[in-house]
């Protein structure tokens, strides 16, 4: 399955996608290619599909994904299942456009989470959806009852962030990493032994990558005492990785878009990727950015943060990233 969106490096993604997949002569039959649109108007997506697949020199995506759902500026959990998407996914199935439908949330709060999943479930037309899950979800018992419907309704679930942010601490990792498996192995593995995921959607930057996660989805049922370390290594670091809650921007007074800064600032640092980060990063609002924090004595966002994350400091070295 390889995994793109019309908005990654602004359509560059998609068009080195189609040229490696020319030189390569790849039969596209054997490949799942899934895309993405950030555009919340289903009456654009022929139009902006059809842009895609010229990019990527294809006839047709097997999946397309409404992406980024829960995102700053979106409210309604439901936004996938309205008339107008019902419509436009019958248009461009009966062109021969998509194979299949869903969508993808970032999202970590736990209400929106849950009606994003509930009305999924009830609304039929959503085949897949790609969710944020990693170990160290092991006690979000809420979640994990969303996967239940989901799982129950037929619908299949891609895990992604499956890393957790593994790879912001390195030297914290090491006490907990097995001899068989290192830490992004372990994430990886972690994720896949659940059955209720149909698979990883997982950055790979070279071919050790690439042989590194396929070694790890060979073999993703964990013993005891990996998992308990992985679980030690969930508890030691938790305040080290945003969870994406919004219980943050709840209270914000300058309402700065701080779980969406910390997933660029993770693109940037954590992922080697600071053209993505960054990217992302200047699509906000300037009055959504770190920049925007009134700084001073508040700290109300730090004191509403379920998981201790060291918010002001994590955006001042955002606005030093990303300056
Ligand atoms: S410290 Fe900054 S980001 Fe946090 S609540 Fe106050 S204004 Fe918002
Ligand atoms: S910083 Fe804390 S409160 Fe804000 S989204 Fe992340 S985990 Fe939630």
């Amino acid at each position: 399955m390889i995994d793109t969106a019309e908005g990654y490096g602004r359509g560059n993604s998609e068009i080195q996608l189609g040229k490696t997949l020319k030189e390569l002569g790849v039969d596209r039959k054997k490949l799942v290619i899934v895309t993405k649109t950030h555009n919340r108007d289903p009456k654009t997506w022929r139009e902006r599909l059809q842009a895609s697949l010229q990019r990527m020199q294809i006839d047709y995506v097997d999946l397309y994904y409404m992406h980024g759902l829960g995102d700053a500026g979106d409210s309604d959990p439901g936004v996938h299942n309205s008339e107008a998407v019902r419509e436009a996914v019958a248009d461009l199935k009966n062109r021969g456009m998509m194979k299949h439908f869903g969508f993808s949330s970032h999202c970590g709060s736990p209400d929106f989470m849950h009606d994003l999943c509930a009305k999924a479930a009830e609304g039929g037309h959503v085949e897949v959806c790609m969710l944020k899950y990693n170990f160290r979800d092991y006690q979000n018992e809420k979640f994990s009852a969303d996967l239940d419907v989901l799982t129950k309704a037929g619908i299949g679930v891609v895990a992604m962030k499956t890393q957790g942010g593994a790879s912001a601490a390195p030297d914290r990792v090491k006490p907990f990493i097995s001899e068989d498996f290192n830490q992004y192995q372990a994430a990886v593995r972690w994720a896949l032994a659940d059955q209720r995921i149909s698979t990883v959607c997982s950055a790979m930057r070279n071919v050790d990558q690439v042989k590194e996660n396929a070694a790890a989805a060979k073999s993703p049922m964990m013993s005891r005492s990996e998992l308990q370390s992985l679980y030690m290594y969930a508890l030691a670091t938790h305040g080290d990785f945003c969870q994406l809650c919004d219980e943050c921007t709840k209270v914000c007074p300058a309402h700065v878009a701080i779980p969406s800064i910390m997933r660029y600032q993770m693109y940037a640092e954590n992922y080697a990727m600071p053209e993505v980060g960054f990217e992302h990063y200047l699509a906000l609002e300037s009055t959504q950015r770190a920049n925007a924090c009134v700084g001073g004595t508040c700290d109300l966002c730090e004191a509403a943060c379920p998981y201790d994350v060291r918010i002001r400091s994590r955006l001042k070295r955002a606005r030093e990233v990303f300056a």
